[in-house]
């Protein structure tokens, strides 16, 4: 079958979903819902009590820099200051220094890029998801946190739905999906372990499959099947993208139960 390239706006598609991944969103250890609402809301007043002009926005956005608690977790990978919400209920994250946000002024060359970069910058998932995919993450995913942490990562996305072919004996057809509440919900739960997957460490250098170098550039990491004595599986993909420590073998044992008990779920609402 021929692939169909997103067609689509991913960074601000709508219906509840919304991205500032690229901006550096996620690059803390502790990127817990919580930690980044704090993150994002302290942002948002700071920046919007800014006159704007150029000037006063690189001092505030250079304070905030300044009095950040916690390292990036890959020191290679800029985090920047002018992510904030854009919406009073704290439902849509972007940047508050685009035009449309800010009145008319383009502000984003006081954040950590140049204003041309945010303007043309497209991450990978833009050429790796298919169109059908990334449909299926907005639908799925209305909320700007788990959003962010799903479409930009296209090997758990590719990974979770090989599993659910596997288990239905049969290719997808993701258009069958949109439309249907009870399959939908099945999938948020699926990739909604991203946030919700217990026995992971809250703390340590991982974000999803990666961990950072001795450079801060995110590698990725890899299960030591000899070492824990058990034979990969084809559900570890998705294990390592949800960001298991597979240190030892009953986490690993328990973590793709976990995955597995969601991917049934998910084949019978498709299947009912
Ligand atoms: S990570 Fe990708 S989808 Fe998210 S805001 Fe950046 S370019 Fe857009
Ligand atoms: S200025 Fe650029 S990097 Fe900063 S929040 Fe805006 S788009 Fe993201």
């Amino acid at each position: 079958m021929e692939r169909v390239a997103v067609s689509f706006n991913l960074c601000q598609p709508g219906r509840g979903a919304s991205c500032g991944a690229c901006c550096g969103l996620y690059n803390f250890r502790d990127h817990s819902r919580a930690a980044l609402t704090e993150r994002l809301a302290e942002q948002t007043s700071r920046m919007r009590a800014v006159p704007r002009e150029p000037e006063a926005w690189r001092a505030a956005a250079r304070e905030l820099l300044e009095s950040r608690r916690e390292a990036p977790l890959f020191p290679a990978v800029r985090v920047c200051p002018l992510l904030g919400f854009l919406d009073e209920e704290q439902r849509q994250v972007g940047c508050l220094g685009h035009p449309k946000v800010a009145d008319g002024v383009d502000l984003r060359d006081c954040g950590v890029y140049r204003a041309s970069i945010c303007e043309t910058f497209t991450c990978p998932s833009y050429g790796w998801l298919e169109d059908a995919q990334a449909r299926l993450v907005q639908a799925a995913c209305p909320d700007w946190y788990l959003y962010g942490l799903v479409i930009t990562d296209v090997e758990f996305v590719r990974g979770c739905l090989r599993l659910i072919e596997r288990e239905l004996g049969g290719p997808l057809r993701l258009e069958q999906w949109v439309g249907r509440p009870e399959v939908l919900e099945a999938a948020r739960r699926l990739f909604a372990l991203k946030e919700t997957a217990v026995e992971r460490a809250s703390h340590a250098p991982i974000f999803g499959r990666f961990t950072p170098d001795t450079e801060g550039e995110p590698v990725s990491r890899t299960i030591n099947y000899a070492r824990l004595g058990v034979r990969a599986a084809p559900e570890d993909d998705v294990v390592l993208c949800l960001g298991y420590d597979a240190g030892d073998a009953p986490t690993l044992l328990a973590a793709r139960e976990r995955v597995q008990l969601h991917v049934r779920a998910a084949a019978r609402a498709l299947s009912d």
